[in-house]
């Protein structure tokens, strides 16, 4: 069999494939995403789907559980030009710097106040909630509460998850689970991280 002939015949074995598994995809309802693994693109790809929502119409919301002063592009683009998203940053009260135990917990307590909201508003259509994984390594917020607000979230909503590690309890009650694997990064070369590309 000639190359083209070998290519085709693959071809269609692999379409054969797909249309089988597309097929028996009869499920239509919110899917939930933890994106983690020690590579850069976890929280850039989740505002890669707030950006897909949006372009349907769709509602969405994020809470970030980082702290406030690391202002990034996307933090800009919400607050300026899309002011139907809602966005909550832990910001005030978070030092990890001081090593106050207690008020850090205050302030993840406090923005996770917000997050479980969001998993109870069914008018919400994507919900990301941006390195809440530390949140749970520091046990800073009860694992099972967390698991069993994502799992009782709204029917229709979609929810994304991310930061390094995040617990077998977190994958098991996902659907998707997807690890970046640093293969190497420009940091660790001395450059310097870049605006829009790093925040
Ligand atoms: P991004 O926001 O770029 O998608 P991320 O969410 O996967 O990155 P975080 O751990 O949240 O990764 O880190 C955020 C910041 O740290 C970004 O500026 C990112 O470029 C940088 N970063 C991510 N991974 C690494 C790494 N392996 N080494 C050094 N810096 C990193
Ligand atoms: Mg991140």
């Amino acid at each position: 069999m000639d190359k083209d002939a070998k290519h085709k015949r693959a071809m269609e074995k692999q379409k054969a494939q797909v249309d089988k598994t597309i097929a028996s995809a009869n499920q239509e309802r919110g899917v939930s995403v933890l994106l983690t693994g020690n590579g850069k693109g976890k929280s850039s790809s989740a505002f890669g789907m707030v950006i897909r929502a949006l372009g349907y119409g769709q509602k969405v919301g994020v809470v970030q559980f980082i702290k406030g002063e690391q202002l990034s592009g996307e933090e800009i683009y919400l607050r300026e030009k899309c002011p139907d998203v809602f966005l909550y940053q832990m910001a005030t009260g978070f030092t990890w710097d001081t090593q106050d135990r207690s008020s850090d917990i205050d302030a993840a307590k406090k923005t996770w106040g917000y997050a479980k909201k969001l998993l109870t508003d069914a008018s919400f259509d994507l919900v990301v909630l941006d390195e809440l994984t530390y949140m749970l390594a520091y046990q800073y917020l009860d694992e099972d509460e967390v698991v069993n607000a994502i799992k009782n979230r709204p029917h229709q909503q979609s929810v994304v998850l991310t930061g390094r590690g995040g617990g077998s309890a977190l994958r098991e009650v996902v659907d998707t689970v997807s690890e970046v694997k640093e293969i190497k990064h420009a940091f660790r070369a001395g450059i310097q991280a870049r605006k829009g590309v790093d925040y």
